[in-house]
């Protein structure tokens, strides 16, 4: 254990649902390996309709959770959030801010480590206790290094990736709930002006359990159609490397790596994709790599578990079929 002593904080994220995400559990998580005896995890959320999410995060390892609930703090608007944590934490004074390298978290925490004066780590893949305070590692060099970082200002600020930490049960009423008596500015320079909602097969893909992703090799947008149908099938995402979004065969959500996506599924299905260090930079996480390409000598077959050397048009129908016949059974 080293010497952190004072609170640990989650910002969470909830879903459309009223949920919290599974990469927010999985914080708290995190964080009840790290926190000290006296202090522990809180869970900080801001939102509107956020009762049902504040009662699982209390059951699910936060000790108390901090939340405010008022329309005016959704969607996310980060002039509108900034200046309320900016208030809370300075008042708060926990030793570590946790939130998930997520879009959220990736604007927010740059915003709040500026304003409170804060040491921040982004893109984490592990926070350890050590002697002497935290120790953060995050890939560098395009994943091809990893790199051990301390943060030596009072408050610490960290995004971290999903399966970093583990979820925990769910266990009785658990922790405490804490309104906070905080107003939202009246004013914000910035507005959501509109939103729109993706594709349920194209995302979200850092959740998902299987990804289904395609490269230049796929050739052209029909190439995704049969990677879509894959991914339903295994209840997956689709990825794709950064040139077939380049060329509009993908949405720009898609995109997995170094510039887009960080995913960690069990499951990667790389198909007609190099392995460049800029794309495996945002999958090397993966729990088990399969490769689909027809040079033997592509660099992914070195970082798959299982690798097919042969054409996608050959190999896609083929394992597309068996799938279909044991979805069947
Ligand atoms: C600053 C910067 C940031 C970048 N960020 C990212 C990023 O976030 N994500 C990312 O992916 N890339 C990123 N790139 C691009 C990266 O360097 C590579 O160019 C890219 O990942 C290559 O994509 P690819 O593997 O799909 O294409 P290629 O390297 O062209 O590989 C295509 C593969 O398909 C195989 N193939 C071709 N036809 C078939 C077929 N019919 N059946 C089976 N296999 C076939 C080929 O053998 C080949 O291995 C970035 C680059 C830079 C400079």
């Amino acid at each position: 254990m080293g010497d952190i002593d004072r609170e640990i904080m989650v910002i969470a994220e909830i879903d459309e649902e009223g949920t919290p995400t599974r990469l927010t559990l999985e914080l708290l998580g995190l964080g009840r390996g790290l926190a000290p005896p006296e202090g522990g995890v809180s869970a900080l959320v801001l939102g509107s309709g956020v009762e049902k999410a504040c009662s699982e995060l209390a059951s699910r390892g936060a000790e108390r959770v901090f939340f405010l609930d008022r329309p005016e703090l959704t969607p996310y608007n980060p002039e509108v959030w900034t200046p309320l944590l900016e208030a809370f934490l300075r008042e708060r004074s926990p030793a570590l801010v946790l939130a998930g390298h997520t879009p959220l978290g990736q604007d927010l925490l740059p915003r709040l480590a500026f304003s409170l004066e804060a040491g921040l780590v982004t893109d984490c893949v592990g926070v350890r206790a050590r002697e002497g305070g935290l120790l953060f590692t995050k890939p560098v060099y395009g994943g091809n290094a990893l790199a051990g970082m301390r943060i030596t200002t009072p408050l610490a600020l960290a995004t971290v990736r999903a399966r970093v930490g583990e979820a925990l049960p769910a266990s009785g009423p658990g922790g405490e709930l804490l309104p906070l008596d905080l107003d939202p500015p009246a004013e914000a320079g910035m507005a959501v002006r509109e939103r729109h909602r993706l594709e349920a097969s194209e995302c979200p893909l850092e959740e998902a359990r299987v990804v289904v992703s395609g490269g230049r090799g796929m050739g052209g947008e029909e190439g995704f159609k049969i990677l879509r149908e894959l991914a339903r099938l295994l209840g997956g995402a689709v990825g794709a490397s950064r040139p077939p979004v380049d060329a509009g065969w993908a949405p720009t959500t898609c995109q997995v790596g170094i510039t887009g996506k960080v995913v960690a599924p069990d499951l990667y299905i790389a198909v007609a994709i190099s392995g460049s260090s800029q794309h495996l930079s945002g999958m090397g996480d993966s729990g088990k790599i399969v490769a689909i390409n027809r040079d033997p000598e592509a660099y992914i077959f070195q970082v798959s578990d299982y690798g097919v050397v042969g054409d996608w048009r050959e190999v896609l129908p083929a394992f597309l079929s068996k799938v279909k016949e044991l979805a069947a059974e």
